[in-house]
């Protein structure tokens, strides 16, 4: 029964075998019971004892949940059909109450397998962890427990083995299947410096990875927690049922006892209660929510819970960060030029031993072109400061936009800033590096849009949505980004805080504002947003404990997904509060006055009723069937050769 089934904490609890051969036993009983007292003349009267071993089986466990429902002063499901089989048993009806009892068992466990199914689709993301790990130490190979594995290690993974934990390759190359967490399909080329995660398929080669993150702190470890997270996040219109299945009882009661009133007649009565039971109210919305999010976590979209599905199904405004986010946040330097008598190789030494903390996408750009350039950023580095959304400071060191150059009282010479005008209007992003308050060069940083953008956003507006592009950069690289994405309405030189205001005053203006961004600079906006939408990302994983959902493959490619099956979930709840939980109770409620029904054809009705909710969650389950596809192995390794 439902109430159990709930009991047992969410949905959590798998198909138990001792339940099915209860169950079994029992309708065996009860039918045994019911043939005897047809098919017999006259039946001796231990037959009477068949349907109450039944009983003892089936109704029992029932009688025990509304006890204890009771005596926590918490109504439930289990009460109403409680009382009816008492009230049965009261009127001798011993068979009734049996088949009634045995009916009811059998639709919570089909009710409870079906919900299994969606709980392991979910679960099946996280795929069977390996518990050792083949460490590599001064070339000696050694196996140990994953959890004993520390951050630096190197570990190896031979072909066809799950990689045990997220870190760096360092030798050999491969492909790795990634379904497992982003849903992606095709393998992906893997090569030094590439990042895998733990839980994923090494499909071909043999590789040694410097670990970067301890177990506990990887991927999985993480996505595990989140999965947790997300029964807790319950969705409003859940809330809302709960409050009314709690009327449900005294009404159904009432109800029962003015059929019997009218009627005269108990069994109507009985009928009543049995039908009444609000079943399919209470299972309309975990239902839908647990298969929801299962075929979401399928298409590498974990949403952290069935609130946020709810809210991602209202969204009307999607509001995009730039940087990281609607551009790739992989990028490179493309130009360095320096005032004065430095040389560009100098004036990268300089912002790359500042940017050398940084964890924004642009830091890492600067501090790789050091690399690329064979220049050793000072090791030694003194207070470094970033200053959100506007750049980084070390010791006299700035490293960031205008505004931190007007903040720190710079004064931005003519030709620097002729230069970034120039720079700035081929679209890139342009960086001051000003070294004891004076402006010793400009680094322009190309960011590509990423490929998928423009037809996310064309996806999104077909869906009826406004699309924004709020960033911290510059008004001309956000126009161009902006206009090569396909987004007209940008607003520009935000600070984080700015962001959250903006997402604040469209949803004053009553607007369900989705933000998506990348975690950097743009926490507060994905907070404030009614949906936060972060991209994962493979360096830093703040991204995923900042956001409500979070795209796993690290590409917008999954985004109109998130919504669309938010709006199938609100309306596979509504159709099953509305349909099954109202009217067709209603309807059963009438056919029982009216005699039309018997208690056992009521429970039959019933439970049909329940499944049938549970079928129609389930069809949402089957969204995530759909693979998107993305240059996987192959195409990667043409394109690095190229
Ligand atoms: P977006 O809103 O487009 O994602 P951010 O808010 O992350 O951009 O950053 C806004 C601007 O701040 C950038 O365009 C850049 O000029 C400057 N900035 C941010 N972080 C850094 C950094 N680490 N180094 C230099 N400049 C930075
Ligand atoms: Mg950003």
């Amino acid at each position: 029964m439902i109430g159990r089934y709930r009991e047992s904490g969410g949905f959590r609890s798998l198909f138990r075998s001792r339940d099915v051969l209860r169950t079994a036993l029992a309708g065996a009983l009860a039918a045994a019971g019911l043939g005897a007292d047809n098919l017999l003349a006259s039946p001796p009267a231990w037959v009477a004892a068949l349907p109450l071993a039944s009983l003892v089986l089936t109704g029992g466990p029932i009688i025990a949940g509304a006890a204890r429902g009771l005596a926590r002063l918490r109504s439930n499901v289990d009460e109403l059909v409680s009382i009816a089989i008492v009230a049965t048993l009261v009127l001798g009806e011993y068979n009734s109450a049996a088949v009634v009892a045995f009916i009811m068992t059998l639709g919570g466990l089909i009710e409870e397998y079906t919900s299994d199914r969606a709980r392991r689709a979910i679960e099946s993301v996280m795929r069977s962890q390996p518990l050792t790990a083949l460490m590599v130490e001064d070339g000696v190979e050694r196996e140990a427990p994953v959890s004993s594995v520390e951050a630096g290690s190197t570990v190896r993974i031979r072909p066809g083995e799950v990689i045990p934990l997220d870190g760096t390759v360092c030798r050999g190359e491969t492909c790795v299947d990634e379904s497992s967490v982003t849903g992606e399909p095709l393998p992906g080329a893997k090569a030094p410096g590439d990042y895998v995660l733990s839980g994923t398929l090494n499909a071909e080669g043999c590789i040694d990875v410097t670990v970067s993150r301890p177990a506990r702190d990887g991927t999985i470890a993480r996505i595990a927690r989140l999965i947790d997270e997300a029964e807790s996040h319950r969705p409003r219109v859940l809330r809302v049922s709960e409050r009314y299945a709690r009327w449900f009882t005294p009404v159904i009661l009432l109800l029962a006892a003015a059929t019997w009133l009218a009627t005269g007649d108990p069994v109507r009565a009985v009928t009543v209660l049995i039908v009444g039971c609000p079943c399919a109210f209470v299972l309309a919305t975990p239902t839908a929510v647990v298969a929801a999010l299962g075929a979401a976590a399928r298409m590498g979209l974990m949403v952290k819970g069935g609130k946020f599905l709810e809210a991602a199904g209202e969204v009307d405004q999607v509001d995009f960060d730039k940087t990281g986010t609607l551009t790739e946040a992989q990028f490179e330097v493309a130009r360095v030029w320096s005032a004065g008598n430095l040389t560009g190789d100098e004036v990268v030494a300089a912002a790359a031993g500042a940017e050398f903390g940084s964890e924004h996408p642009i830091g890492r750009a600067i501090v790789e072109e050091a690399g690329k350039r064979g220049i050793r950023p000072p090791v030694e580095i003194t207070d470094f400061a970033a200053e959100k959304g506007m750049g980084v400071r070390a010791g006299d060191v700035l490293v960031g936009n205008r505004r931190l150059m007007e903040m720190h009282g710079v004064e931005i010479g003519r030709s620097p800033l002729d230069r970034a005008d120039a720079h700035q209007g081929e679209g890139m992003t342009t960086l001051f590096v000003a070294l004891k308050g004076a402006v010793i060069g400009l680094i322009s940083i190309r960011d590509r849009i990423r490929p998928e953008a423009p037809s996310v956003i064309a996806e999104i507006r077909a869906m009826g949505m406004r699309v924004r592009l709020l960033t911290g950069d510059h008004a001309e690289p956000a126009r161009a980004a902006a206009a090569a994405a396909g987004v007209d309405e940008v607003r520009a030189s935000m600070l984080p805080g700015d962001k959250q205001i903006a997402v604040r005053e469209s949803a004053g203006l009553g607007r369900r504002v989705a933000f998506v961004g990348d975690g950097a600079n743009d926490g507060p906006a994905l907070a404030e947003a009614h949906v936060g939408v972060s991209l994962a990302s493979r360096r830093n994983n703040v991204a995923l404990e900042t956001a409500d959902a979070v795209l796993m493959d690290g590409g917008l490619g999954r985004l109109p997904f998130l919504f669309e099956i938010g709006r199938r979930t609100r309306r596979t709840i509504m159709q099953n509060l509305l349909f099954f939980g109202l009217a067709f109770n209603a309807a059963m409620i009438s056919l029982s006055a009216l005699g039309v029904l018997s208690p056992v054809l009521g429970a039959l009705a019933h439970n049909a009723g329940s499944v049938l909710v549970v079928l129609n969650s389930a069809r949402l389950l089957r969204l995530g069937r759909v693979p998107l596809g993305r240059p996987g192995c192959p195409a990667d390794a043409a394109a690095r050769a190229a």
